[in-house]
């Protein structure tokens, strides 16, 4: 899986053992979180909005909605230091799909202290925003265990086989179609035997 990916369900998936310091990563978890939903709503309302293609008569930037969530996240966005920000790609004269963009200055987060936890949080940030970039922020998924991810695919929604097979079995109508297929398969070993 892409390694922005990585970077971010590992973070998200961090349950550290001392409580302290469990409540101090829930904290920049959460704020993670929060930043990937209102991107993530961000996303789907740009994409309602140009659903129609151009010209881009309603151009996203000045839909009201559009700007309440932009200013949410360049919010949530100017506490990291390497001075993220979200924009939407095009002018409305263009002829490609406006999308939302990240840029993030080139230079390393300046070395402090004690913000060596704000630094990774930071880093995650960053990973976060190259995937919505590279156009893969729809690749990170959470698993119905809890578990964080991304997948290779879209359509990957399970964090491992496991977890695949479990839901599978969950579901309504498994069992009686379990116990035909067993009917049948000791039918035709019976057959064979015979
Ligand atoms: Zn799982």
């Amino acid at each position: 899986m892409l390694h922005g990916g990585k970077v971010v369900a590992a973070f998200l998936n961090d349950r550290p053992r001392d409580r302290r310091r469990r409540q101090q990563v829930v904290k920049e978890q959460q704020r993670v979180l929060d930043l990937l939903d209102v991107v993530r709503m961000l996303q789907a309302r740009i994409a309602k909005l140009t659903l129609a293609g151009p010209p881009w008569s309603d151009h996203p930037q000045t839909d009201l909605r559009v700007r309440h969530l932009m200013n949410s996240a360049n919010g949530i966005l100017a506490r990291y230091k390497h001075l993220p920000a979200i924009q939407i790609s095009q002018s409305s004269r263009s002829t490609s799909t406006p999308r939302l963009i990240a840029s993030t200055r080139a230079e390393p987060i300046r070395k402090g202290a004690d913000d060596t936890r704000l630094k990774s949080e930071s880093n995650v940030v960053r990973s976060l925003l190259e995937l919505l970039n590279e156009n893969l922020l729809d690749r990170l998924f959470k698993c119905p265990c809890g578990r964080w991810f991304g997948a290779l695919r879209r359509s990957g929604k399970f964090c491992s086989t496991q977890c695949r097979q479990k839901k599978y079995r969950s579901q309504p109508g498994y069992k009686e179609s379990r116990r035909v297929y067993m009917r049948r398969y000791r039918q035709l070993h019976r057959k064979n035997v015979q």
